[in-house]
């Protein structure tokens, strides 16, 4: 089957015992047992599995080509549980330009609990070899990145990680490309994480997040820390992520035609001095990006020139993209990223340029976002 009837399938069936088309959401916290120790159809309790959990975690599983998947009560729950397969003493590397939380929980967090972190641009897979040490066990990249929009070649970081004795675990945080636009675990990652608060959800009123993976034991050891560190999603928020994968495939291609509109909109106007976008010829990866990726995207990044004065004033004077954190709604956003989702990272080496305007593209009429961006920017 191809991806949007994956989206639409996958997982789910009608309800065998009313019919109902639409999978149920169980609200139950526990499960009848037909005697000791006799699960009637395998659910006990609900943090262990739900039947809606279980139907959207198939379908994950089945949209990024994976054999399993895992849902967490949101992307930071699922990040976290996913480092938890490390031991003390072991090291990470981690791509340096990471959504601000995960940098936060690496660096602030995780390092406490004898985990070691190197930040390293991922973008020339030759920095992983000078990050390398015995101890590397997980090597952990965003690509496109989190606000730079800055492209990692899966398939050579997957070839350099693949080259150390201890065969790291490579992990993709593919919440900006979405499994319609990439697929990770084809590429050679062992693991695709995902804030499914974003395009997979889709329509900014769920937040949570998941684990993607292909190789049955690190199922199993996922499985286990899933249930037993117990940060998962609950019944009524997977039913809505599941109901946004269902126009996962539309929406995608909607916000990339948009966006891409929006990037020669930017281009040509004198305020702005630089733009970003994947499948942009002026970006620095855009071969990697469109040899990896089905098209660039919804999320696009520029400057101001005028710095962070006039990027203030701009996202204050738009009425239409609403200045917002988070990304991949229906509805358009904007943001600065220095002052807001990136603000953790100030005063280290991942802080981002102050002048630097993060718009999340929505489906709306591109000709009334292009009309809203142009009445801000002459404000
Ligand atoms: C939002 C986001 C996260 C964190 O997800 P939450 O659902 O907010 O916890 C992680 N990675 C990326 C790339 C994100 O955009």
């Amino acid at each position: 089957m191809k991806f949007e009837t994956i989206a639409i399938h996958a997982g789910q069936q009608a309800d065998p015992s009313t019919g109902a088309v639409m999978t149920p959401v169980y609200l139950t916290s526990t499960f009848e047992q037909d005697g000791v120790g006799r699960p009637r159809q395998g659910y006990e309790y609900s943090r262990t599995l739900n039947p809606t959990r279980k139907a959207l975690q198939d379908c994950l599983a089945a949209l990024e080509n994976g054999t399993w998947g895992l849902a967490f009560a949101s992307g930071m729950a699922a990040t976290d549980t996913t480092l938890r397969i490390l031991s003390a003493g072991d090291h990470v590397i981690s791509g340096n330009d990471v959504y601000g939380g995960t940098f936060r929980l690496f660096d602030k967090i995780l390092r406490r609990f004898g985990l070691d972190f190197t930040f390293a641009d991922t973008t020339d897979p030759e920095n992983l070899a000078e990050a390398f040490t015995p101890n590397t066990r997980m090597v952990w990249i965003e690509t496109p990145t989190n606000p730079l929009l800055a492209v990692s070649d899966i398939r050579a970081v997957a070839a350099m990680a693949k080259s150390h004795p201890n065969r790291p675990l490579l992990v993709v945080d593919n919440t900006f490309a979405t499994p319609y636009l990439q697929q990770p675990l084809d590429l050679g990652a062992d693991l695709v994480v995902h804030s499914m608060t974003k395009y997979l959800g889709g329509h900014s009123d769920v937040v949570g997040g998941a684990i993607i993976g292909r190789d049955a034991e690190l199922g199993e050891k996922f499985a286990f820390l899933q249930n037993a560190m117990g940060g998962v999603l609950g019944p009524m928020d997977s039913f809505l992520v599941l109901r946004g994968l269902k126009t996962l495939p539309v929406r995608m291609d909607r916000h990339a035609l948009n966006a891409e509109k929006i990037v020669a909109f930017l281009g040509a106007q004198p305020t702005v001095t630089r733009v970003i976008y994947p499948f942009d010829p002026g970006h620095p990866q855009a071969g990697v990006a469109t040899k990896q990726m089905r098209n660039g995207g919804g999320m696009i990044s520029f400057v101001m020139k005028g710095g962070r004065e006039a990027a203030v004033r701009m996202v204050e004077s738009t009425r239409l993209f609403t200045l917002a954190e988070s990304l991949g709604g229906v509805e358009s956003l904007i943001e600065i990223p220095a002052a807001m989702t990136h603000a953790s990272t100030q005063g280290s080496s991942l802080q981002v340029d102050p002048g630097l305007v993060r718009l999340s593209v929505g489906i709306e009429n591109v000709e009334d976002l292009i009309a809203d961006l142009d009445q801000a920017m002459r404000e």
